[in-house]
């Protein structure tokens, strides 16, 4: 039985992240993460941090960092907002920017953190569904509604959205606010991001986490009008002003300005996973056309959840997600070429003896 404290509770079934399991031996292809480190100049300036400057708060604007940004985007300082990770400045979106009665749209199979955001702060929402080829079909986004979220490209499946239709998107819902979550633009999707300076309505959410390798460092941001950012920062202050810490904005500032190695990384991923794609065609594999760091794949004749399992056994973690239209498949980031290898090794062994 409930206790009377517990009636008045804010109830919310919380989003699951990816298991961190942390073995010697393990191939961690289960979060997306990027398997190179993060840019040399990171180290750099993490060594020239000065603990002393510890005792004071940190800037609660991260100008620096904020700065750094815009530099290598080509925007103003006032078309940027950071938070800790895009999970921090997703979260702040969906608060600051759906707060109409009527239902925000978001794909039935997308990042499943959306559905707890909407839950957590009771916005109504409503999720198309997606093809039967796993694609978003615009004309569902053209219907009534308080605001619009999706990743481009899509999680888990990786396809990616012409920058066309999401322009068409954008255009016909001027009455509320467009949010893209380009968590995996960089491995080589098309960005929205020039798109801000022609519509006032359309937020553009990019994160470290994957093509910087920095997700243990938590930095996230956001492009849009300078009224939506005022409007986020608005909120942002409301709920805690230190959001950046001093070691997130020296090492995110630096990352960003290191461009050539950037680039290098993210190609030798995008290289790896088309390998990749060849090596599960010919394991028997089909799988979406990803453009992002992980593999949305099915067997003909193993269910994904025994391959799950057994991958796991042998400590190679990829992701899982049970579900009527999921359930069939699993999402393999792409990890080093020689982790990849071991974990088509495995593949191999196991379907040949099964
Ligand atoms: C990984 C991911 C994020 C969040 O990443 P952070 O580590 O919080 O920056 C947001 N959206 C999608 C679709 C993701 O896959």
């Amino acid at each position: 039985m409930k206790k009377s404290w517990e009636e008045n509770i804010r109830k919310v079934v919380p989003y699951t992240p990816g298991e961190q399991p942390d073995q010697p031996d393990m191939i961690k292809l289960n979060t997306n993460e990027n398997p190179y480190p993060p840019s040399p100049k990171v180290e750099e300036a993490l060594k020239n941090l000065d603990t002393d400057t510890m005792r004071l708060y940190p800037d609660p604007t991260s100008k620096e960092l904020v700065r750094a940004i815009a530099g290598v985007y080509g925007l103003n300082e006032e078309q940027v907002f950071v938070g800790v990770g895009s999970d921090d400045v997703l979260a702040m979106s969906f608060l600051t920017f759906f707060n109409s009665q009527k239902p925000i749209l978001f794909p039935d199979v997308t990042y499943s953190f959306y559905d707890v955001w909407a839950e957590l702060f009771r916005i109504p929402y409503t999720r198309p569904a997606l093809d039967e080829n796993f694609c978003i079909k615009k004309e569902d986004y053209f219907q009534e509604n308080g605001g619009i979220v999706f990743p481009n490209p899509n999680a888990p499946t990786g396809i990616a959205l012409p920058v066309a239709d999401i322009e068409e998107i954008v255009k016909r819902n001027k009455d509320v606010v467009v949010i893209v979550d380009e968590a995996y633009v960089d491995f080589g999707a098309e960005s929205a991001l020039p798109l801000i300076e022609k519509y006032e309505n359309l937020l553009v959410v990019q994160t470290f986490s994957k093509s910087r390798s920095m997700a243990g460092m938590r930095i996230g941001f956001a492009c849009g009008n300078p009224v939506l950012i005022k409007y986020l920062n608005d909120v942002k202050y409301s709920f805690n002003s230190y959001t950046m810490d001093r070691t997130a904005i020296k090492a995110g500032a630096a990352s960003v300005k290191d461009e050539e190695y950037f680039k290098a990384a993210c190609r030798r991923i995008i290289d790896t996973r088309e390998w990749a794609k060849s090596e599960l065609e010919e394991l028997g594999f089909s799988f979406t056309d990803s453009k992002a760091n992980f593999i949305f794949a099915s067997h003909k004749t193993c269910p994904a959840e025994e391959l799950y399992r057994v991958l796991r056994e042998a400590h190679i973690y990829v992701r899982y997600f049970p579900g009527e239209r999921t359930g069939n498949y699993l999402r393999i980031t792409v990890g080093t070429r020689e982790e990849m290898e071991k974990f088509f090794a495995f593949l191999k062994e196991y379907l040949q003896n099964r």
